[in-house]
Parts: structure tokens; sequence; C-alpha cells
């Protein structure tokens, strides 16, 4: 047996036998043609690019159907990297100029963007190498005129690679891939969302696995832990097979509990929300019966590598305050890195500048978030007016992400107080009674704290980067995970901090950070005085099952004794244990 620890990206727990796809290591040497066969190479790529337009179409259709126009739109925006002009200039000219075959020029074109793509340290735009490894895989396999591989399976079977495309991900036959697992992949990747969308359970960035095992050895997925098991011996089987039974009961019962509050045995309401990032997730969230959107990330509005106009804008937060039938709706404006914003389109239309790369040598304390909000105003302000003007539609609050000083609020205040007046003036109709917050992630913000409570209507603590920017780790580096961990003392030190200024200034707090989504957590959360905290909506009935189970006066006591404890793993195991003592039928196995 061998058990192995990846990035957990779609939950639920899978056994079955191994079927391993070829990886994507595609190496091509330099291939030369006549000078006479130029023209044919250049018409024989110019017949590819149309079957590959044709086929990403049908893909981007399919995956339509089977779980929505936005899972689709991850394909338009391959259809947009395959017209962009600076890539077809450059396999053109590779023909043309360097006399390459088609197959060459395809090949050599595509890898410099995976090159590009690369050296991109923002990890939203880093993984969409994958994407591009897509489009050469795609291009290659139809200019070596082979058809493309569709699996069939007759059996229950996990896939496993070194790497999986978007779309190799999205042709898996639900009914027999019961889980995926690969070598290498991140959290925000392409192929993480569309196995998020199509709920297989998913483990990616696991290391070099493949060479452990064959297909037909049987493996286990473990979406929730991140953990890939190959070979299992009989205990760890039946460890997980009681962890499926368990999840089936435990279903079938937290449906039961759907429309019931989410109230402490003393009473205490706790309101919980959903994280989304596509508006068709509204549903998801009404499904759960959540209290409302906590945190919808709009960036996601940015997936296809269109830019998203007024309207683009409008329609989506339309869509989501309408699902969500009076419940409010926070929606955060964009948190973008450095690295993607396109000048030139923003006034020609122009999709060459869609890959313009502005390289950052540290992007995590570069221009993202509401600092890039601020330098592109117009940007800013068109999501403002949108997000305005869907308020006119439903209960909506505005949230600024990643606030780092005073200076920064007050700039995001004024701009929004100016696009109010702009929409006034044009009599178009909008809420101007939007409260306005920010998210709680940097450290400075949380030691400012007592001087923004009394100017903002409410904060929403993140505990992803404020783990991230408190004990100095990137949250995406392998190398650095074990320094992760969000119930470190420092990282609860810092929530306690901002809990008691809002309580002092009589201000609205919700937590919309991962640490929400545990039910282990739920308890310290409760303790440390959250009433509010916004979380992946499916994971809502099982933290509700928790609330209804919880006590405040016990959850007090349990926050105080954590906050008083030296590190996380001392922190974790206790919240384990109290996690226990409210499901002692739970027989307390740690894995
Ligand atoms: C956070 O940082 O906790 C958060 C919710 O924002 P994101 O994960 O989108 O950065
Ligand atoms: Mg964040």
């Amino acid at each position: 047996m061998r058990k192995l620890q990846g990035i957990a990206v779609s939950s639920g727990v899978a056994i079955a036998k191994a079927v391993i796809l070829n990886s994507d290591g595609q190496q091509m040497g330099v291939a030369t043609c006549a000078p006479d066969e130029v023209d044919a190479e250049f018409v024989l790529l110019k017949e590819a690019l149309q079957t590959a337009s044709q086929e990403i179409s049908a893909c981007r259709d399919d995956v339509t159907g089977k779980i929505g126009s936005n899972y689709g739109a991850i394909f338009d925006g391959h259809l947009l990297m395959l017209q962009d002009p600076n890539l077809f200039g450059m396999m053109r000219d590779g023909i043309l100029k360097e006399h390459y075959t088609a197959e060459y020029s395809a090949y050599a074109a595509l890898t410099s963007y995976v090159h590009l793509f690369q050296r991109i340290q923002n990890p939203l735009m880093a993984e969409r190498v994958n994407d591009v490894l897509d489009l050469r895989k795609r291009l290659l396999r139809i200019l070596q005129k082979r058809k493309p591989q569709i699996q069939k399976f007759d059996q229950p079977v996990i896939i496993l690679s070194r790497n999986l495309t978007p779309s190799e991900t999205a042709s898996m036959d639900t009914k027999f891939v019961m889980a995926l697992a690969t070598e290498i992949g991140g959290p925000s990747s392409h192929t993480a969302i569309v196995a998020e969308g199509l709920h297989i359970p998913a483990v990616v960035g696991i290391g070099p696995f493949l060479k452990y095992v064959t297909s037909g050895t049987t493996v286990i997925v473990d979406g929730d832990e991140g953990l890939f098991v190959i070979d299992p011996d009989e205990e760890t089987l039946e460890h997980y097979r009681k962890i499926q039974r368990q999840r089936y009961s435990l279903n079938i019962h937290l449906d039961a509990m759907r429309d019931l509050p989410a109230e402490t045995i003393d009473g205490v309401r706790i309101q919980l929300l959903g994280n989304i990032e596509f508006p068709q997730e509204a549903n998801a969230c009404m499904q759960s019966n959540a209290d409302g959107v906590g945190l919808y990330r709009t960036e996601f509005l940015y997936l296809s590598g269109k830019h998203p106009d007024e309207e683009d804008h409008f329609n989506a937060y339309k869509q989501v305050v309408e699902t969500m039938n009076g419940k409010p709706v926070t929606i955060r404006t964009v948190d973008l890195g450095a690295d993607k914003l396109l000048e030139p389109s923003e006034n020609t239309g122009d999709s060459e500048s869609n890959y313009y790369i502005n390289e950052e040598k540290n992007p995590c304390l570069g221009l993202r978030s509401i600092r890039l909000s601020l330098k592109r105003v117009e940007l800013f302000r068109k999501q403002l007016r949108a997000i305005y003007r869907a308020a006119y539609y439903g209960p909506m609050k505005i949230m600024f992400p990643l606030v780092s000083t005073l200076a920064e609020w007050r700039q995001a205040r004024m701009i929004a107080e100016d696009v109010k007046e702009d929409l006034q003036d044009g009599n178009i109709p909008f809420n101007p009674n939007v409260p306005l917050g920010i998210m709680v992630e940097v450290p400075s913000t949380v030691l400012m704290i007592d001087q923004f409570a009394p100017e903002v209507d409410f904060f929403s603590i993140g505990t992803n980067d404020l783990t991230q920017y408190s004990l100095a780790v990137d949250r995406t580096n392998m190398d650095v995970v074990y320094l992760y961990n969000s119930c470190d003392p420092a990282v609860l030190k810092l929530i306690d901090m901002t809990m008691r200024s809002a309580n002092q200034h009589n201000k609205a707090v919700s937590l919309c950070g991962q640490l929400g989504s545990n039910p282990y957590f739920t308890q310290l959360l409760i303790g440390m005085g959250l009433r509010q905290i916004s979380l992946v909506p499916g994971t809502i009935p099982e933290v509700k099952r928790v609330v209804r189970h919880a006590r405040v006066s016990q959850c007090r006591k349990i926050a105080e004794r954590a906050l008083k404890m030296e590190n996380a793993t001392e922190i974790r195991n206790y919240l384990w244990s109290e996690y226990l003592r409210l499901f002692p039928d739970l027989d307390g196995e740690v894995f």
C-alpha cells in the first residue's frame, strides 16, 4: 500500500480499479518541408484549425448541455485562443518563413505559449497552461489524422494520468468513471472546475506516482482530504467502505434537515451562506437552503479569456440575485492578479491582446485585487455600475478584496459613490442602498481594524489569504504546503482580533475562507463570535448539522482553549475531539 497527499479539488470518495491514460508529454523535434511543399502545408494548417474549431464548439455545446453554460464557456476560451491572430501569425510564419511542417509549426507556436504561461506566477493564470496543452494535443492529433480517443468502460474505474486536459475531463463517462487522480495540476485549473461540475471526486498535484501503479490495480481517491491510495490494505479498504456507507446514510439524514434552521441548541441562529464562482451555482445555494450568497467570486467572469462588458456583468449578477429570490447576495469585486488585463482590447475590441502579460516577480504582493481595480478605474466603474443596476432586482452587498490600507478602502468607496451619481444623472434604474464592506485577508487590515470599523458596513474574513499573508506561505506552492494551515494559532488570533473590534463597533462580520466549510471548525468559529459563515454550498448541510448539535456556551469554552494552544496540530486534534463529542456514533478514527 502507498498513500500519497495531493490537492483535493472535487469532493467525494471512490474505490475502483485504476486505468492509466497517456500523459501529455508530447515532444517533437524540428520537422521541415521542401520549398515546393510549403503551400500545401499551410493549407493543411488552415484545415486543421477549422476542424479544431468545430470540435471545440461541439465540446462546448456538450458541456453546456451536461453541466451548464458557465462550464461550457471554458471551451469558448479555447476558441478565442485558437482565433488569436498572434498565435496564427506564429504558426503561419513557421511554415512560410522557416519551412516547418504544419505539425511542427503548430507544436512550436503553442509550446512557446505554454512557456509564456508557465512563467506567470499568478496561480489562476498559470493554470491556463493546461488549456494551451489541450489545444496543442488537439491540433497535433488532427494534423496526424488521428481520431479522438474516446475511452469506453463497462465497469467502474478511476482514471490516473500525469495530467488531464479540460476536454479529456469533460468527455469522461460519468457512469463508470468514479474518480480522477493526476500527478500535476492545481485547484483553479479548468480541469478541476470541470471535474467538480461533473461531481467526479478528484485529487490533483499528487507528484510522480504513475511509476508505482499499473492499470487494474485497486486505488482509492479521497477528494475530501486530497489523499490517493495505491493498492490499499484490507484495513484501509474497510475504512473507506465505512466512509462511503456513512456518507450514504448521512446524506439521507442531511436531506431531511434541509428546511430546518441553522440554530444552536441554546437558540442562537447562525447564518450559513454560499460561496459561488458561477451564477448557476446560486441554484446549489437554494438547494442547500442557504441564507444567501456570502461570496460571489466575480473574477470567474474572465475565465473564457474574453473581457466581460457591463452587460455581461449585469446579466450575471441579475441572474444570481433573481435565483436567490430575496436572499442577500454579496458580490466581491474582481480579485484578478497582475497578469492578464488587456489594455488595447478595452478600446479596440482587438482579441490579439487577450494574452497580454505583464510579469511581476512577486505577484501575490503585486498589482492584484482592489489594487488592480483602483489602477484600472474604468474596469472597476463598469463592474460597480453593473452591481448597482442588478441590486435594483434584489438585495446585494459589495465587498472589496485584499484591502490593505484605509486609503484603498476610502478610494474604492469614493469611486462607488461617484458611480451612483452617474447612474442617477443617466436616469438608469439602480439601487443606491447597497452596503459596502471589505474582506479582511491582510494582517495590516487586522492591525488597523479599529480604524476601519467605524467606516465600513461589514467585514468578511478571508482565511485563505489571511493564512497566506500572515504565515508568509504561498498557498499554491506544494513545497511549503506543510506550513499553510488556517487553524494556525497566529491566524486564529487575527480572526479573534477582528471579531472583538467588529463586535465593539457593532459591525456585521462573516467568514468566507475555506475554514468555514470544514465542520470540525464550526464550534470554534461560533465560540469566537461568528454568526455568519459563507461556505461551499455542498458543505452547508454538514456544517448545519454541527450548528444544530452545538451550544454557544460550550463553543466559547472551546474557542478560549484553542486560542491558548501553541500549534495547528494541537488545535486540530482538539477540535476533532470536540466534534466527536457531538457525534459519538463516529468511531473516532482520525485517518
Ligand atoms: C480568502 O482569501 O479566504 C477568500 C475567500 O478569497 P479567495 O480564496 O478567493 O482568495
Ligand atoms: Mg482571498
